[in-house]
């Protein structure tokens, strides 16, 4: 008998390994290893989740087109080009999906969100990664990597897990040395921590032309990784292409209910990045005092460097004082930490954690 095969290149991914959520025996551990967001969601949201409660047993509305018109209004974009997913990551596949096929190449940036290769792998293609100088995208390494196989080209701005960022002048320049017929996906589900005047999420890029698509999320700022919605600008005929290939009812009622009221709550909004400009400086000097490196951030965590050995030890530290944080090592940074900015109280007990490894290596 001939077992059964899934389609080549499956069984090459890895599955993706998210931030730990629980610590043996700790009821509470402050968890700082999926960006989530320190403060949570809007009590808007929060109530707006609640409400759908009653109407269970309805379908949501497969254009998302409530959510889509917020999104627009929210972010000066027009909703017909917007397409609702569950998650970010759903859209990142579909576009994999629509546009890839064996043979081909998904080219992505060396420190580059994971998702990017396990999509290529899932449908066949093979992922190939341009090496980055200082922890940053590198435009000219990116442009060197392409070959007549690449098809799309993923770039995180700014990247998880660095928490680096390309310029608009350098994604322009990225985009402006990519054949027409190579689609670039920004992936900016950090670009709402972003305050640098040099940075732009890339709509204006997507405007300019056929081939940019702009992916974003509620699950960072907005604080709703846990109802999975995310939503991409796109040309109109990449918009088309994805709403073909989607779920019909590819966002829950309550994500999209939730999502919306998110988008109205602007004084949270204001809270949570407030929060954030205050506690990621903090946060970073706090932790280059101790001696350890630590990745100028753009986001809503830091990727602190340790002296070979030294990881294991401020795992333990950190894990010693109920706090979970993300090692990254599948990225390539085996002496890494990334570290999501938490609460005041979750972030007094990082740095408390981390003194105590410099204490002991001294
Ligand atoms: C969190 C994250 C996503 C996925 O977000 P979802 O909308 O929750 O699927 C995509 N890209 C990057 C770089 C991320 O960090």
């Amino acid at each position: 008998m001939t077992a059964l095969l899934p389609r080549p290149g499956v069984l090459d991914i890895s599955p993706y390994q998210g931030g730990r959520s629980k610590l043996d025996g700790v009821a509470h551990a402050a968890k700082l290893s999926s960006n989530e967001g320190a403060l949570g969601a809007s009590p808007r949201a929060r109530a707006a989740y609640l409400a759908v409660a009653a109407e269970l047993h309805r379908y949501p509305d497969g254009a998302s087109e409530d959510l889509r018109i917020a999104i627009g209004k929210r972010y000066g974009l027009d909703p017909a080009r917007i397409v609702c997913g569950c998650g970010s990551d759903e859209l990142i596949g579909l576009l994999v999906h629509a546009y890839v096929g064996p043979g081909d190449e998904v080219l992505y940036s060396q420190y580059g969100f994971a998702m990017y290769p396990i999509y290529a792998k899932g449908y066949g293609a093979t992922p190939v990664k341009a090496p980055e100088k200082n922890l940053t995208t590198d435009v000219d390494a990116v442009l060197a990597s392409v070959t007549e196989k690449t098809r799309i080209v993923f770039i995180a701005n700014p990247n998880n897990p660095t928490g680096t960022l390309l310029p608009v002048s350098e994604m322009k320049r990225l985009r402006d040395g990519l054949r027409p017929d190579i689609l670039l996906v920004i992936d900016a589900a950090y670009a709402e921590y972003v305050t640098r005047n040099d940075y732009s999420p890339g709509a204006e890029l997507v405007d300019a032309g056929e081939n940019t698509v702009m992916t974003r999320t509620f699950s960072k700022i907005y604080g709703l990784g846990g109802l999975r919605v995310g939503w991409c600008y796109a040309p109109a005929s990449i918009a088309d292409v994805l709403n073909r290939v989607r779920s019909p009812f590819n966002v829950t009622a309550a994500a999209q209910a939730a999502a919306a009221a998110a988008l109205e709550d602007t004084q949270f909004f204001d809270l949570c990045l407030a929060h954030n400009q205050m506690w990621r400086p903090w946060l970073t000097e706090e932790i280059r005092k101790l001696g350890f490196e630590v990745t100028e951030s753009v986001c809503n965590f830091l990727l602190v460097h340790f002296a070979p050995g030294d990881r294991a030890k401020a795992e333990a530290a950190l894990t010693a004082k109920e706090v979970i944080v993300r090692p990254v090592a599948g990225y390539g940074l085996p002496d890494a930490l990334r570290i999501s900015v938490g609460t005041e109280e979750e972030n007094r007990r990082v740095v408390a954690a981390l003194a105590e490894v410099k204490e002991g290596a001294a």
